[in-house]
């Protein structure tokens, strides 16, 4: 099956451009499809299209903005089940996830932006000066494989909201989601040319797309080393540059909790979406005094996480996305037991004596060290480093000692405690007490490493917006 993503000014174009990129079922290593990847010469129309749409879309009323934004959300739900299945067969976390958390953070970042576009002020008064915050016209939109749904929408969201025309160029792993994406927006009331996509291998077609001079923002999800490439790329034309990068968050378990519930929801997670999840919680912080206890409770809990077949209701835990993951996966973990670390649970080699499928052991190491290479690196897979802190000082000296600063947990039962220790924490979020952050509007993004670029409710359409003075 030859699947073509390559949608311009309101059509699918066919062409086989002769570049296809494999795609495979991550649970059983079988072909699902080809992806057709966009040329240069599609990727230039595709701007073109973006441009000559970009009026249009700043004259798009507020009410209009809306309107079609709701109609996003109608289509989403219409499409449901569809789009979770393709999730989990493109790249692999459980269908119970897919149709749950994937799903509904997608629409989330939608109802989000309605709400803020309600009492959104474009324009204000000040003193002897107006404000207007006027859309930064055609916005490039490059999002990554591991939470599809949500990284695409927040963004269309924030920029339909802001006025700005779109070309999107999603994962390659994640094009058939994608592919169900352009179905939705296609029908809803967005004038023709506002939204396009191309695809294609990152390294192979972004350049296109961040050297191109009539794009004048990127909004980047993805891997730190390929946010840099763009970021120098995107640097000869000055255009704006969002970047949602890697992490490597800290979750402190403070001495006064009970271990028994604070452990299993730490490793849980940890291993939501099998530890794919840039803001995971893949550090954890545990004091000197309970680092013997908590051996016996790892292992009661994770002896009850089902690993397996995606597509099955009862699966906990899918294969990783594809063999580069597992392989690399496969390397930290080796590397772990090559520095002695303890390894309560897990290991090498596939999951449950599979001979097919990326599964990798839920696999967790306990007394490592923090300046070691599996602390240190993002590993995106379930494998959990456990770090021994003396006092709560030198769990947050820990905890910031990192050169990523996306998110970061705390699990405590004193709140002003929490509180005190939130506010030292070098990270762009902080989530107290919580399994995650629910469907709350607040600003997602990085310090240091993590990137520079805020995401969702009001923060995320302010990205997409420049501000003009009138005096
Ligand atoms: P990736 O960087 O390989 O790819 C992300 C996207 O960028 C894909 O669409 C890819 O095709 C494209 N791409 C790759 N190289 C490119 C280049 N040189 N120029 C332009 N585009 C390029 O990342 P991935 O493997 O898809 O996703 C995993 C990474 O994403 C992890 O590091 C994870 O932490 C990060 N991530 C960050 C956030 C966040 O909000 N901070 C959220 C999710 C994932």
């Amino acid at each position: 099956m030859k699947i073509s993503n390559t949608y311009i000014n309101g059509e699918i174009d066919n062409k086989d451009t002769g570049i296809n990129f494999q795609l495979i079922n991550p649970s059983n290593e079988e072909d699902v499809g080809s992806l057709i990847c966009s040329s240069e010469e599609q990727i230039n129309k595709a701007v073109i299209s973006a441009k000559n749409a970009q009026e249009n879309s700043e004259n798009l009323s507020i009410k209009e903005r809306i309107y079609i934004l709701e109609q996003i959300i109608d289509g989403i739900e219409l499409n449901k089940e569809e789009l979770a299945n393709a999730m989990t067969l493109e790249m692999g976390a459980p269908i119970k996830l897919t149709t749950s958390a994937h799903i509904q953070m997608g629409l989330d970042h939608l109802i989000n932006t309605i709400n803020v576009l309600k009492n959104y002020k474009f324009s204000e008064s000040s003193d002897g000066f107006e404000i207007i915050r006027s859309p930064i016209g055609v916005v490039a939109l490059i999002t990554p494989w591991n939470w599809p749904l949500n990284q695409t929408l927040t963004k269309i969201a924030s920029s339909i909201a802001a006025g700005c025309s779109i070309i999107i160029k999603p994962s390659e792993y994640s094009s058939l989601s994608a592919k169900i994406l352009i179905d939705i927006i296609d029908k809803t009331d967005l004038p023709k040319g506002i939204f396009n996509m191309v695809n294609g291998i990152g390294k192979d077609v972004g350049p296109f797309i961040t050297s191109h001079p009539d794009i004048n923002m990127i909004s980047f999800t993805g891997s730190t080393e390929a946010g840099i490439n763009i970021q120098e790329l995107a640097a000869k034309s000055v255009k704006r540059v969002s970047l949602e990068l890697g992490g490597k968050s800290a979750h402190i378990i403070c001495q006064n909790v009970d271990l028994n519930t604070a452990i299993p929801n730490a490793i849980d997670q940890c291993f939501i979406n099998s530890g794919q999840s840039c803001s995971a919680p893949t550090r954890l912080l545990v004091h000197e005094n309970d680092i013997t206890e908590i051996n016996e409770i790892i292992i009661n809990h994770v002896k009850n996480i089902t690993t397996g077949d995606p597509m099955v209701n009862e699966t906990d835990l899918g294969p990783v996305v594809n063999k580069k993951q597992f392989n690399s996966i496969q390397q930290y973990i080796e590397s772990g037991i090559k520095d002695k670390f303890d390894l309560v649970t897990g290991g090498l080699g596939r999951c449950n004596d599979y001979l097919k499928g990326f599964y990798i052991k839920p696999t967790i190491f306990t007394n490592v060290s923090n300046q070691s290479k599996i602390a240190q690196e993002e590993i995106f897979g379930p494998v959990l480093c456990i770090i021994s802190y003396k006092d709560i000082n030198d769990a947050i000296s820990i905890a910031n000692d990192s050169k990523y600063g996306l998110s970061s947990y705390i699990t405590s039962n004193d709140n002003d405690e929490a509180m005190e220790i939130a506010k030292k924490l070098r990270a762009g979020q902080t989530i107290i007490n919580k399994k995650s952050r629910g469907s709350v509007p607040a600003p997602f993004g990085g310090f240091k490493m993590s990137g520079n670029g805020r995401e969702h409710g009001q923060h995320g359409l302010e990205e997409y917006l420049e501000i003009k003075a009138i005096i």
